[in-house]
């Protein structure tokens, strides 16, 4: 296994936690790679032997690397040119996600005139945005419904045209139950930015200071 681990916000959170992991990862044979936006090689080698990390490959990006591109989009293609399995990344703005395994939360639709259940792969809790001066934030948390989409299966276009078109629209009306907004990811690497882009389309972009940080 390839584990990718970011170092600001990820690393820099608990140093012991990653020290731990990323030893056993290594003793039991498997590869940790770290992924950092950061430009300088040495301090990040520094800072890393501070931590006690250890790892296989320090990757940082080539500035005509992030050119026209986007530092997320960055991180996705090392993800994929590197054969990452498991990526542990921060996203700021995420205060919370599950799961959609026994929760019992699924969308009723139908498909060739049968009724049946959709259930969703995520829920994920995003932060009520824009604190006004006192505190108060003036936006709701967000609750957005993942669909990680893989093969394209024929009821897949009924289950995600239901949740979209009427599932959200109804639970936003009712209005007891939170905001609500469902987003299909079809690769997986790329979800921050895909998260991101759909929250800028929706109206639910967060501040410049926090799309930039990585
Ligand atoms: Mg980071």
């Amino acid at each position: 296994m390839n584990v990718g681990l970011d170092i600001d916000d990820t690393i820099t959170r608990c140093p012991p936690l990653f020290s731990l992991l990323s030893h056993a990862l290594i003793a039991a044979g498997h590869k940790v790679t770290i992924i950092t936006l950061r430009s300088d090689r040495t301090s990040a080698e520094a800072d890393l032997d501070a931590y006690g990390i250890a790892y296989s490959e320090l990757i940082l990006p080539e500035d005509h690397e992030l050119r026209g591109r986007g530092f997320f989009r960055w991180k996705a293609e090392v993800c994929r040119r590197l054969r990452v399995d498991v990526l542990f990344e921060d996203m700021p703005e995420v205060e919370s996600y599950v799961k959609n395994h026994n929760l019992g939360f699924f969308i009723p639709y139908t498909h060739e005139g049968a009724a049946r259940s959709y259930i969703p792969d995520f829920i994920v809790r995003l932060r009520a945005d824009g604190a006004a001066s006192d505190g108060v934030p003036t936006r709701d948390a967000l609750n957005l419904i993942i669909e990680v989409s893989g093969e394209p299966k024929p009821e897949k276009a009924a289950k995600v045209e239901t949740a979209r078109s009427l599932w959200v629209p109804a639970v936003n009306n009712d209005g007891r139950f939170g905001r609500w907004s469902f987003l299909e990811i079809s690769d997986p690497w790329d979800a921050k930015n895909t998260i991101r882009a759909h929250l800028a389309a929706e109206g639910d972009g967060r501040g410049a200071d926090q799309v930039t940080s990585a």
